[in-house]
């Protein structure tokens, strides 16, 4: 079998040699994942939360490990590398936890047509899922579809990016040490991009993929020629909105962390902001002043390098296109663009069709622009291809929820950005662009179940519908009686 190598992005050291899996291994790692399902199955609610609180907890005893292996192989500092590892848990322990709550069976009303049925709804695991990640939070995204699928009842193939295989793999056998009677429930397949198109083509039941909109229209392609379900998570470009009465320490604070922790390369980061004219440029010079005392660096920096060596072009290509058409760069410029690392960015005034404002950059970049008003304001952010996040900050937390309810996008903060991702309980996906399907949350564990819908008859009605012995006149009446009921209420 062939191998490829993982490069430091801060060095361009290898670091470590992985396998490339091609169809007939992924093939393997599928039917064998099939019958681990089937186990898992056989364990019960009990037994699957029992054995995913263990592996959690190995996790957590090993969160050193895992965030100096994320840290290696994507260049981010080790403090966020734990931070990330932690969200990961929150969310595992959620899944585990809840996933008999959502998904068992349960009594439904029945209704008036059938009130001689008793009306049961349950879940069923789908059987294996593909998790297909990225390399920008190799395991905090990743685990939102491995968790909850687990939790849900199936097994799962994991393919990461091939920037990031080491961390897939410490997933992998993480999990089979933590529950050796199931140790093929989770796997990890490694490779390119082709094996990511393997596993998509391998005849699992759902395939679950983050990363950008470009590979997931690939991704689709290659599902729909077997009706494969797809859960597609991809990037965003996301708006905070800033009314005149928010308090701008806060807002500066809150932008800064949102664009530039992880030096921008975060889905639901911070790109846009609206600020009504009247604080604009006040908040300009407060997102400056904070912006500037950050520096990247390895191993101390507030962030690290591009993890993807391609992106410096497109940041860079971005600041340029906005430059030319008018806006302005109080922080920063093409200049800032230092790889492996780029230094923080602010852009004011960028035109709103300038590709900063259009496609997502991925860097520490953040351009601030003028609104007249929150109307306005939420025109712009609403005008996105994409539909991830967004966050709006105002003076009363009921202006920031009235703002929130007209935004097109899957998750809304008042008063801080990112607020969902520590809220196990709450759901996250876009619309447009930005992908379709939720994981997260109960949405999240329904998205790796089927819906099974179970009738039970209580006792013989009055007039049997779903038979030929019943009289036809007696039938017509009692359909003549619903339609009545119908058009009157
Ligand atoms: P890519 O789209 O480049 O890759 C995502 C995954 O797909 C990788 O594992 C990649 O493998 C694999 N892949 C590539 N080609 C194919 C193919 N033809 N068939 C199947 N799989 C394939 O995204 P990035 O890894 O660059 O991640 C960054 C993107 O992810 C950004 O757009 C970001 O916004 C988005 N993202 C979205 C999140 C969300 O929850 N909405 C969260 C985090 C990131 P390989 O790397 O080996 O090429």
């Amino acid at each position: 079998m062939s191998t490829f190598a993982v490069r430091s992005p801060v060095s361009g050291d290898v670091l470590s040699e992985h396998p490339v899996h091609g169809p007939e291994e992924v093939r393997d790692t599928v039917v064998r994942g099939r019958g681990a399902a089937a186990v898992w199955a056989g364990l019960g609610w009990a037994g699957r939360r029992d054995r995913l609180l263990a592996w959690k907890r190995a996790l957590a005893r090993r969160m050193d490990e895992l965030a100096a292996l994320v840290a290696r192989e994507t260049g981010k500092p080790e403090h966020d590398a734990r931070a990330e590892v932690l969200l990961a848990l929150v969310h595992l322990d959620w899944a585990a936890r809840h996933a008999r709550r959502v998904l068992r069976m349960r009594q439904v009303s029945s209704g008036l047509l059938s009130v001689h049925q008793r009306a049961l709804l349950g879940y069923r695991p789908l059987g294996v899922i593909g998790v297909i990640g990225p390399w920008n939070y190799p395991v905090y995204t990743p685990m939102g579809s491995i968790g909850y699928a687990l939790a849900a009842g199936n097994a799962v193939v994991f393919k990461p990016s091939e920037l990031t295989p080491g961390v897939g793999e410490f997933l992998a056998s993480s999990f089979g040490e933590a529950v050796p009677d199931c140790a093929d429930l989770l796997q990890c397949v490694t490779g390119p991009g082709s094996t990511g198109q393997a596993l998509a083509l391998s005849g699992v039941d759902k395939v679950a993929f983050t990363g950008s909109p470009g590979t997931a229209r690939k991704v689709a392609a290659a599902c729909a020629g077997t009706l494969t379900p797809l859960l597609a998570e991809c990037g965003g470009k996301d708006a905070v909105i800033v009314g005149a009465d928010a308090d701008l320490d806060a807002v500066a604070e809150a932008v800064v962390w949102g664009a530039m922790s992880n030096a921008g390369q975060t889905c639901a980061g911070v790109e846009r902001v609206y600020a009504v004219a009247s604080v604009h440029e006040e908040l300009c010079g407060r997102v400056v002043r904070a912006a500037r005392a950050l520096s990247p660096g390895t191993p101390d920096g507030e962030y690290g390098p591009m993890t993807l060596p391609g992106q410096l072009g497109v940041v860079e290509r971005h600041m340029k296109e906005a430059l030319a058409g008018g806006a302005r760069a109080p922080l920063g410029g093409p200049e800032s663009v230092r790889g492996p690392y780029v230094h923080p960015v602010v852009l004011v005034d960028v035109p709103e069709d300038s590709p900063a404002m259009t496609e997502e950059t991925f860097g520490p970049v953040v351009a601030v622009n003028r609104v007249a008003d929150l109307d306005e304001a939420v025109a712009r952010a609403n005008a996105s291809a994409y539909g991830l996040g967004a966050a709006v900050f105002t003076g009363s937390r009921a202006a920031g929820l009235r703002v929130a309810r007209r935004l097109d996008s899957g998750a809304v903060s008042v008063n801080s950005v990112l607020g969902f991702a520590g809220v196990p309980s709450l759901p996250f996906g876009g619309t447009g662009e930005s992908g379709f399907g939720r994981i997260h949350g109960a949405e999240g564990l329904r998205a790796f179940a089927a819906a099974r819908s179970v009738t039970v008859r209580r006792f013989a009605p009055a007039v049997d519908l779903t038979s030929f012995a019943t009289p036809r006149e007696k039938a017509a009446k009692a359909v003549e009686l619903g339609r009545r009921l119908h058009a009157r209420f």
